[in-house]
């Protein structure tokens, strides 16, 4: 495989991937039935996995992470209770309201790092910091907290896994204060490649947990939510209310059971070059844990479009900021060619 978009490197997400022969192969030769009707055997199968993976009672395959988290989060939280993270969490910032808009859900926020740690921890989960926020269900002024989710890998942290003795931490107090833990774990495959972190030991540490196929694992569509089997069973009547009941859809798990067979180890080589990005253009090799480069003091509105001129895909974060993100599509050379575009065009 090249590293070509016709002909460009296009480093804006790892959403981008596109399915290989191999996996279309799969897609093509799956064993399928009705899974509203629970008799798609390839989905069946997939929900096992991921749960086995995560330690977890059960599974649900959806559409998207979204789904996932919003169901998710209905289900750890009652309309009128609060969800609390971090502000820029994707749960709260790319979701588009959707736990207030569909479930009534109120939602709070933490702005990450600002413990005393500052720009270096943002991104990075503070168990205490959390944990001071919560408020109790009982008292009549107060709105409860009844969830806490967390993000492992945190997109807008610029893939940064989350440390394990937080997420233990935040786990071992939530027992004892009845407060439930969502992992929006979009992209845990590359936390746990990163960190050497078993998935059960993540899954372990979570309540509910929302993981994608469609990102780094390179699959075309497709989430799975692994929670207890009671919660599951509720999770698949809130899929079937937001549409996202599927038939056939056995297809698109087999990308996603090729994906896991094929895809996940190798996301140490994403990481590698992430890593050589960041040394080629500077960039702070402490923040580069897995996938994605974050270049501060860029002038993103002239060298974003300068570097598509030149057939290099990055994305625009803010006016100084852009990210790049390595994934399936793009290999050593295409990385290589990236860091000599944007490269010449930040020395500018
Ligand atoms: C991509 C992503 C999701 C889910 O996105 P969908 O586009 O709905 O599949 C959730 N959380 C994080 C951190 C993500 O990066």
């Amino acid at each position: 495989m090249t590293s070509s978009t016709s002909g460009g490197v296009d480093l804006r997400s790892d959403t981008l991937t596109r399915p290989t022969p191999g996996m279309r192969a799969a897609m093509a030769d799956a064993e399928v039935g009705d899974d509203v009707y629970g008799e798609d055997p390839t989905v069946n199968a997939l929900e096992e996995r991921v749960a086995d993976l995560f330690g977890h009672e059960a599974a649900l395959f959806v559409p998207s992470g979204t789904m996932g988290n919003q169901i998710a989060l209905r289900l750890v939280c009652e309309p009128g209770q609060e969800v609390l993270g971090d502000a820029d969490a994707h749960v709260f910032t790319y979701e588009m309201g959707a736990a207030a808009a569909l479930f009534g859900l109120s939602s709070r926020t933490v702005v990450s790092g600002s413990g005393g740690g500052g720009y270096g921890d943002a991104g990075t989960v503070s168990a205490a910091q959390l944990i001071a926020q919560v408020r109790p269900k009982d008292d009549w002024h107060l709105t409860a907290t009844a969830a806490v989710a967390v993000e492992n890998t945190h997109n807008r942290g610029g893939g940064l896994v989350q440390p394990l003795d937080q997420l233990q931490e935040l786990w071992d107090w939530s027992r004892g204060a009845g407060v439930n833990v969502h992992l929006d774990g979009a992209r845990i495959w590359n936390a746990h490649v990163a960190s050497g972190v078993p998935l059960s030991t993540y899954g372990r540490l979570a309540d509910t947990a929302s993981v994608c196929l469609s990102k780094g694992l390179g699959a075309p569509v497709g989430s799975v939510l692994v929670a207890s089997a009671e919660r599951i069973a509720a999770a698949r009547l809130w899929r079937k209310r937001l549409g996202g009941g599927m038939r056939q859809v056995g297809v698109l798990a087999a990308a996603g059971a090729y994906a896991l067979d094929h895809h996940l180890e190798r996301l140490a080589e994403d990481h590698e070059h992430a890593r050589l990005l960041a040394d080629l253009l500077g960039a702070d090799p402490a923040r580069v844990h897995t996938n994605m480069v974050v270049l501060d003091d860029v002038d993103a509105a002239t060298v974003v479009p300068a570097a598509r001129a030149q057939g290099v895909l990055v994305g625009h974060v803010s006016a100084r900021r852009i990210r790049l993100v390595t994934h399936l599509d793009v290999d050593r050379a295409g990385v290589e060619r990236a860091a000599k575009v944007l490269g010449e065009l930040i020395a500018r």
